[in-house]
This record gives C-alpha cells, sequence and structure tokens, in this order.
C-alpha cells in the first residue's frame, strides 16, 4: 500500500491536474496537502486580497474532496519544515508536485527534495501551468527565444492534441485517501482579515462561470480587448495564476475553435508562456533589466510624483481611474496596464522597478513572470520591448481607447458631468464647461502633475543619456 502527498501550489483545483493525475496513478492512497507559507504570507498586508481568493478556492476544494469521502490536509509554516514533517506523519513515499518556474519556488523545491530524498521520499514534479515550458521550445541555435512573434510561431507549430490533452483525475478518484476530519484554518487564524467582497467569482466554480462566460464573446475578442469601458477580456487571470483553471482547457479550447478572436486570445495565452520562459532561463530579469544597457537609466525617483500615481490623483484622469481601480479591485485592463506603466516611467520618470513593486502588492493575479515581462516591455527595457523612443501619449490614449469617457466615468466620478470633449484632458476645457460640470481644477480633481510634452523631451534625453 502506497501514499503520496499531492503539495497544491499554483494548481488549486481536482480536474485536469498533472501531478494529481500521476499520483493518482502510480499510488493507491494519495493524499492532497497545501502549506499556507509563511515565508511568503508574513510580509503581506493583513487585508491581502490574494489570501482571501486562495482561502475561498481551498474551502471549495475542501468541500469537493469531502464529498468524494477524502479530505484536503493543511498547514501554516514554512514549507521546508512541513513537507518533510507531512510526509513523515502520513507515511508518504513520495510528494507529488507541478513545477513553479520563479527563481525562490526553484530553490525552496531544491531544498525541499534534498531533504525528502535523506528521508527516503521522492519529490516529482510536472508542468502544468503552461502550455510549454522552460526550453522546449528553441530557437534552430538550440537558445531561448527573446523575440515574441518567431516565439510565437514556433508555439503554434508545436501546439496539437497532446499538449492540450486533460489529465483526468475522476477515473482514479477512489485512490484519493479517506482521513478524518482535517483541521481547517480561518483567514483569522492564518492572521489575515476578510478584506472587500471580491469583485470576481472566486474558486473552480468562479473559473468556470467567467470562462463560460467569455466563451459567448470569445469570437469578438479581437475588437472588443482594447477598451476599457467594455466587457471585452476574460478576466480569467487570477484563475489562471492559481489554477483554477487549467490553461490546457482555455488554450485547446481557442486553439480548436480558430477565427480571429480565439487566435488573438490564444496570442495572450502564449505570451503568458513567453514570459515564463524568459524568466526560467534568465532569473536575473527579478532584479535587473533584460537589456544590460538600460539597467541603471538615471531616473530622478519623485517620491511625491510617485505617490500621486499609485493614488490616482495624477491629473490625467485615464491614469488615474486605471489606478483607481487597481487600488479598488486588484484587477486593471490589460491597456491601462500598458497606459499606467509608460505614465510612470515616460512621464513621471520613476524606474520602473517601484511601479513593479507596486503591482505586485496591488494585483489580485500578480504573476512574477508577467508582472516583470509587462513592465520591462513598456519601460523599454526589456526584451521585444517598446522602443525606447515610443512614448503613450496619455491623452490621445484615452481619446482612443475610452472614447466617450465610459471607464473613466466610473473612477473618477467626480468628473462625470464632463462630456467626451472634456473627459480627457479636462485642465484644458472652457472654464463655462467646468463650471457647469462642477469641476474645480485642483479642487474637486488635481490638475496635472506634469506636462507631457515636456516629460517626454527629459524621457528622451533621459534614456539616450543612460544608454
Ligand atoms: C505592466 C504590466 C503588468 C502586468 N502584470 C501582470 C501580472 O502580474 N499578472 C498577469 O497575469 N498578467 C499581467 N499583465 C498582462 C495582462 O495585462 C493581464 O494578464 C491581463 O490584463 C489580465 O486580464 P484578463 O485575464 O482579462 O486578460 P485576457 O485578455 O482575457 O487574456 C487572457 C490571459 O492571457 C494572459 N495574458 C494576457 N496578456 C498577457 C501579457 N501581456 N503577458 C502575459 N500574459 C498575458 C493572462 O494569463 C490572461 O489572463 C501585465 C501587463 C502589463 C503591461
Amino acid at each position: 500500500m502506497s501514499t503520496a502527498l499531492v503539495w497544491l501550489r499554483r494548481d488549486l483545483r481536482l480536474f485536469d491536474h498533472a501531478a494529481l493525475f500521476h499520483a493518482l496513478k502510480h499510488h493507491d492512497r494519495v493524499i492532497p496537502a497545501f502549506i499556507f507559507d509563511r515565508d511568503i504570507l508574513d510580509p503581506l498586508p493583513r487585508a491581502d486580497r490574494r489570501v482571501g481568493f486562495i482561502h475561498a478556492a481551498l474551502a471549495e476544494l475542501k468541500a469537493e474532496l469531502v464529498a468524494r469521502g477524502s479530505e484536503l490536509v493543511v498547514r501554516h509554516g514554512r514549507p521546508a519544515a512541513c513537507m518533510p514533517a507531512l510526509a513523515h506523519e502520513f507515511g508518504a513515499t513520495a510528494v507529488y508536485a507541478n513545477r513553479d518556474y520563479e527563481p525562490a519556488a526553484i530553490a525552496r523545491d531544491a531544498g525541499i527534495a534534498t531533504d525528502l530524498a535523506a528521508a527516503g521520499v521522492g519529490f516529482e514534479t510536472f508542468k502544468d501551468q503552461v502550455i510549454f515550458e522552460q526550453d522546449e521550445i528553441r530557437t534552430q541555435a538550440g537558445g531561448m527565444y527573446s523575440v515574441f512573434t518567431p516565439y510565437k510561431r514556433a508555439w503554434l507549430a508545436k501546439l496539437d492534441e497532446f499538449y492540450v490533452r486533460a489529465y483526468p483525475v475522476r477515473p482514479y478518484a477512489h485512490r484519493l485517501a479517506s482521513l478524518p476530519p482535517q483541521p481547517w484554518p480561518s483567514l483569522a487564524d492564518l492572521g489575515f482579515e476578510q478584506g472587500d467582497a471580491p469583485v470576481l467569482p472566486v474558486g473552480c466554480s468562479g473559473g468556470e462561470t467567467l470562462f463560460n462566460d467569455f466563451c459567448t464573446r470569445l469570437d469578438r475578442y479581437h475588437e472588443t480587448r482594447d477598451y476599457p469601458g467594455i466587457k471585452g477580456p476574460s478576466y480569467l487571470s487570477v484563475h489562471l495564476r492559481f489554477g483554477t483553471v487549467s490553461i490546457r482547457e482555455l488554450a485547446g479550447h481557442a486553439w480548436r475553435q480558430g477565427g480571429a478572436g480565439a487566435e488573438t486570445w490564444l496570442s495572450e495565452l502564449c505570451w503568458r508562456d513567453f514570459y515564463q520562459q524568459i524568466l526560467w532561463h534568465r532569473p536575473d530579469v527579478v532584479e535587473h533589466a533584460f537589456r544590460p544597457e538600460y539597467d541603471a537609466l538615471p531616473f530622478p525617483n519623485d517620491k511625491a510624483l510617485f505617490a500621486a500615481w499609485c493614488e490616482g490623483r495624477t491629473g490625467y484622469p485615464l491614469v488615474d481611474a486605471a489606478m483607481r481601480q487597481l487600488n479598488r479591485t486588484g484587477y486593471m485592463h490589460n491597456r491601462l496596464r500598458m497606459i499606467v506603466a509608460s505614465f510612470l516611467v515616460k512621464d513621471l520618470l520613476v524606474d520602473w522597478r517601484w511601479g513593479e513593486r507596486y503591482f505586485a502588492e496591488k494585483l489580485l493575479d500578480f504573476d512574477l513572470a508577467a508582472n516583470n515581462g509587462g513592465w520591462q516591455w513598456a519601460a523599454s527595457t526589456g526584451c521585444d520591448a517598446q522602443p525606447w523612443f515610443r512614448i503613450f501619449n496619455p491623452v490621445t490614449q484615452s481619446e482612443k481607447f475610452d472614447p466617450d469617457g465610459r471607464f473613466i466615468r466610473r473612477y473618477c466620478p467626480e468628473l462625470a458631468a464632463l462630456g467626451p470633449d472634456a473627459i480627457h484632458a479636462p485642465w484644458l476645457a472652457h472654464p463655462l464647461g467646468l463650471r457647469e460640470a462642477a469641476v474645480r481644477i485642483g479642487v474637486d480633481y488635481p490638475a496635472p502633475v506634469i506636462d507631457h510634452a515636456k516629460q517626454r523631451e527629459l524621457a528622451l534625453a533621459l534614456f539616450k543619456a543612460g544608454r
């Protein structure tokens, strides 16, 4: 009778799950376990939304396991200590997990594998959270891709039914161990508060609801995805982050459906793999620019300007609406992420790492690879990045992507009565129009903290001098 533990991490589901599938196939008793990792949780603010998301997802998962006559084993501690202790406690001969490509996770897993091996316990890891991992997609010379388009071409050429097939769990579910009721920590036991009610549905049921809803819009994605005022994207990023959906199911669906909408969305899923492979090949990007010549640009890093950006009071309505969306909900639309990142770096002249850190604190879907990749793209320091001399104009971006100001009005209600002609740059509006809309610039809504045209010149000079 062999027993295995399945250590759940970024894969909080019981279907199409590589590690669970392999454990169930090879062992008589399989015990799913989750560790609330104190190394990660202790530095977080007490109302961190992500902990609430994970807790809710696990509650759903536990209920499903109990309904199948099994249980979820949960610990609160340091994995380096908990994992060997759990293996010993349950008499497991192996621990199964899905691979994580972040440098800290790789180091953690290597240490745990060594400790488990010393106790005679195996540590088996599997690809699960991406379609292609590590160096599965290689250039003809055998190296990594640092330009997206050829990477995508190679990714699509390799994609077939094999890579999007599901890892079925149900046929082997009788091997899930029956255990006595297991302790279940509340958020308070973990030292966290119940934050604001989540704006997106949680758990696997939430992921399924969002995906089903998105499937009805998928064929229009290429036309709608850039407009934050309308329901264009899938809102599945947090579910992809914590594995409450299966990437194989999502990518397989888009790939089989085809057509402009599905192909564009598949491309976004490909970006996700792209940045994961960059992080795997170049773990130094966590601290440094992908392109070393841009690592030490002399940003003035004005703290007051940074605070205005964080708090959504720069005086540029679309930037402010976006930052308020992030602060209020933990989500930000992709187009807005590009705009606010460019604004921070190239208008406010603040080091991209400051913005990256702020996003990491606030984003529900925070993912080291995608966040770092996105920031380095916007800051022109990354692989296949926006060229340094291309600088978004925050007003024309606003006119183009929120033409009627619908999104701005949602998050900057003090500007709600302004018409589409004035809402994108209210400081330029006619005084009569401002009075009618009850907007006093500098009183009800901030005056712009910088002048875009001037800052643009400074940014160009900074990049030219710094290279
Ligand atoms: C500065 C910046 C920071 C970002 N930080 C993150 C982050 O921390 N976590 C994160 O998941 N995404 C990040 N992104 C990428 C993108 O903005 C989000 O994935 C997307 O907005 C999530 O919304 P959605 O699920 O509705 O996206 P959809 O448009 O429905 O896209 C589907 C999925 O594709 C993936 N995806 C889409 N665009 C990208 C991209 N450019 N790079 C990598 N994956 C992508 C995501 O997993 C997303 O859920 C960042 C982008 C920028 C410019």
